[in-house]
């Protein structure tokens, strides 16, 4: 689920466009363009021109004045940089370790704060069963069971009344070492456009795993729907297993 996103401070976007003499766009330009975050990176992309109108930079003899265009031209000609400008939050729940290691992986323009199984002795230990191993999935989630039963088995053999604080974190660390990777657990993931762009391309292709597969699915529906500018380019294509692939017409910029 989406949890958090770059808004303006109106004050001071006033006070930026007084400075550039572009008070004139900016009355214009807050209603053609009413999503802060697809505002704040058009705006940062004109500081760079002065092309909040023409005659204000004397090199600049016109303006794209729709937010739309101006967007895809900025797409088009891959100067992806002012997408950095604005981020998306996301709380990743009940999602595998193995999704957490793929996450982390995209290094570029990320924040991750992820459950730390060192101070968090779990108390619940879900395992979600992938579709792909439906025919043999009594057997899958037996083999969890058992893992559980050993976990707790361990587990029992301390008294951890008796702990510190350093010596239960000691041990709970110690103890997950035989727990699954597939071990459900939490992760918060902030990420900005430029690079959500790419990862929703990256993660939805049919070769990605399938738990990063669905979740990047999520992940597109709500950029395409909250950011529609911004992600206008990418088409989406149904597979097999339900899940969809996200395509954009200007990939990686
Ligand atoms: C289908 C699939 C299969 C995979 N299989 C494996 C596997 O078997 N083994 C494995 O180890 N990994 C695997 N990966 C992970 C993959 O190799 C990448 O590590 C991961 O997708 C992160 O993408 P990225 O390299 O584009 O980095 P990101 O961090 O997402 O960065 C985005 C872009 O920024 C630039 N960039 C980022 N960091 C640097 C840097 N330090 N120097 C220069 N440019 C940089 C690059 O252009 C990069 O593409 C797989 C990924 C996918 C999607």
């Amino acid at each position: 689920m989406k949890i958090a996103e770059s808004t303006l401070s109106i004050d001071g976007v006033r006070q930026m466009a007084e400075f550039y003499g572009a008070q004139k766009w900016l009355a214009r330009a807050r209603d053609l363009q009413p999503n802060d975050s697809e505002f704040l990176i058009e705006l940062a992309g004109r500081a760079c021109y002065k092309s909040f109108g023409v005659g204000l930079n004397p090199n600049v003899t016109k303006v794209r004045d729709n937010p739309q265009d101006y967007l895809t031209n900025i797409l088009e000609k891959g100067d992806g940089s002012v997408l950095e400008h604005a981020t998306v939050t996301f709380a990743f729940l009940n999602v595998s370790r193995i999704f957490t290691h793929e996450l982390a992986r995209h290094r570029a323009g990320t924040a991750i704060s992820q459950e730390s199984l060192r101070f968090v002795r779990p108390r619940e230990i879900g395992v979600w069963t992938p579709t792909d191993i439906k025919s043999v999935s009594k057997e899958f989630e037996e083999a969890i069971d058992e893992i559980v039963k050993l976990y707790r088995n361990l587990e029992s053999r301390f008294d951890w009344e008796k702990m510190t604080f350093e010596q239960k974190k000691r041990m709970t660390s110690a103890l997950r070492r035989i727990l699954p990777d597939g071990i459900g657990t939490n992760v918060i993931w902030t990420a900005n456009h430029r690079t959500l762009r790419w990862v929703i391309e990256m993660r939805t292709h049919p070769s990605a795993e399938v738990e990063i597969r669905k979740v990047f699915d999520k992940v597109a529906e709500i950029c395409i729907r909250d950011y529609p500018m911004l992600y206008a380019d990418f088409t989406r294509k149904e597979l097999p297993d339900g899940t969809s692939q996200y395509i954009p017409k200007f990939s990686k910029v």
